[in-house]
C-alpha cells in the first residue's frame, strides 16, 4: 500500500471518517474531515475474491486508524445495494453477491461501516463540497470506463422504489447498437465513455478517416493499445482523429442529456469521473447538442452543465460524508 499523510492536527478537522472508493482495479481509502478535506490516504489493488477484498479493506482502515481518530467508515460501491444499504446484491466488477457487507465489515473492523452507490457518493460530495452546491435538481454524471449517475432532487438523492435508480448509463439509445457488458445492446455508455472513445476511433478509421493522425499510426502498429486516456491526450494535442472521436462523444452526451432533461428538467448537470475532469475537450459542443435536442428547444430554460470540482476524489469524500451523516443520525450518534 502506498500512503500519503498530511500534517493537519485532528482537533481542527472535526469528526473524521474514512471513505473508501472500491474500483474494479484499484481501491482508494482516505481520512476525510468535516470540511471534505482528505487528510491521509492509502491506495491498493482491488483483490478478486470477497475474503481477500474484506481483508484488504480491514488492513487499509487499520493503517489509517493508527494515525487518526476515525469514527466511521463509508464504502462507495459500483453495484446494486438493498434499499437499506446493508447488503451488496450485485456488482459487475466486484466479487460480492447478496453479501451482508455492512454488518460483516462493522464486526470485523470494529467501527460502524456504511455503504453507498459510488455515483451517489460522488453526487453527495459534489453537493456538500463541490460543483453541485448551488443546484436545486442536479444530475451528477460520472463518466469514466462507463457512466455512473446520481440524481439529487431538491437536494436529496433519488433512489427509486427499490434502491437501484438511476441506471442512466444503460439507457438504450441505439436499438441493436454496440453490445454492452450489462447484456443489452446500444446502451448510452457504449457511446459516451472512455471505452466508447476507443470504439469511435476504431469506427472512424474503418470508415477511412485518420489521414495525418499520429493516433491512427499507433493503432496500425498495436490495435489493442488504445485507451480513452490516450484518445484524450491525443485530442489535447489536436490530433484530428481524436478530435473527431470527441465530437462523436459530445453528440451522444448531448443527446442523452436531452432525454434526461425532458424527464427531470434539472437546473444543473455536473460532469464527474475521469472524463468529467477533461471536459474542456467536449463541454461546449455537448452543451450545444443538449440545448438543440431538448423538446421545445429555444423556448425553455436549460440546465447549466459544469465540470467536477473534486475530480476523482469525489467517491472517497462522498463515502466518508455519508458515513459521518449516518453515524450522526443513528441513536446516540
Ligand atoms: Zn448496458
Amino acid at each position: 500500500m502506498s500512503s500519503d499523510a498530511a500534517a493537519i492536527p485532528a482537533a481542527e478537522s472535526g469528526r473524521l471518517a474514512v471513505g473508501i472508493d472500491i474500483g474494479g482495479t484499484s481501491t482508494r481509502a482516505g481520512v476525510v474531515d468535516e470540511q471534505g478535506q482528505i487528510l491521509d490516504k492509502v491506495r491498493t489493488q482491488t483483490p478478486a475474491t470477497a475474503s481477500a477484498l474484506e481483508t484488504c479493506l480491514d488492513r487499509a482502515v487499520g493503517e489509517l486508524r493508527e494515525r487518526w481518530p476515525i469514527e466511521a467508515v463509508g464504502l462507495a460501491i459500483a453495484g446494486f445495494l438493498t434499499p437499506d444499504r446493508q447488503t451488496v446484491r450485485f456488482s459487475p466488477h466486484l466479487p460480492w453477491r447478496e453479501a451482508a457487507v455492512a454488518a460483516d465489515l462493522t464486526e470485523r473492523i470494529g467501527l460502524p461501516v456504511f455503504l453507498e452507490h459510488d455515483a451517489n457518493a460522488a453526487a453527495v460530495a459534489e453537493l456538500h463540497y463541490g460543483a453541485a452546491a448551488r443546484g436545486h435538481n442536479t444530475l451528477v454524471l460520472a463518466i469514466g470506463t462507463g457512466i455512473g449517475a446520481g440524481l439529487l432532487l431538491d437536494g436529496e438523492l433519488y433512489r427509486g422504489s427499490f434502491g437501484v435508480a438511476p441506471e442512466l448509463g444503460h439507457l438504450r439509445l441505439v436499438p441493436e447498437g454496440r453490445p454492452c457488458a450489462c447484456g443489452k445492446f446500444g446502451c448510452w455508455e457504449r457511446y459516451c465513455s472512455g471505452t466508447a472513445l476507443v470504439d469511435h476511433v476504431v469506427e472512424l478509421v474503418a470508415d477511412g478517416a485518420g489521414g495525418g493522425s499520429a493516433l491512427a499510426r499507433e493503432i496500425g502498429e498495436d490495435p489493442g493499445s488504445l485507451t480513452g486516456r490516450r484518445v484524450a491526450a491525443a485530442a489535447q494535442d489536436g490530433d484530428p482523429l481524436a478530435v473527431a472521436a470527441f465530437a462523436e462523444f459530445a453528440r451522444w452526451l448531448g443527446l442523452g442529456l436531452a432525454m434526461i432533461g425532458d424527464i427531470f428538467d434539472p437546473d444543473l448537470v455536473v460532469l464527474a469521473g475521469g472524463l468529467g475532469a477533461a471536459s474542456s475537450l467536449f463541454l461546449d459542443e455537448a452543451r450545444e447538442h443538449y440545448r438543440a435536442m431538448l423538446t421545445g428547444a429555444g423556448h425553455r430554460k436549460t440546465a447549466r452543465i459544469r465540470s467536477t470540482q473534486l475530480g476523482e476524489a469525489a467517491g472517497v469524500i462522498g463515502a466518508a460524508d455519508v458515513a459521518r451523516r449516518e453515524l450522526r443520525a443513528a441513536p446516540g450518534g
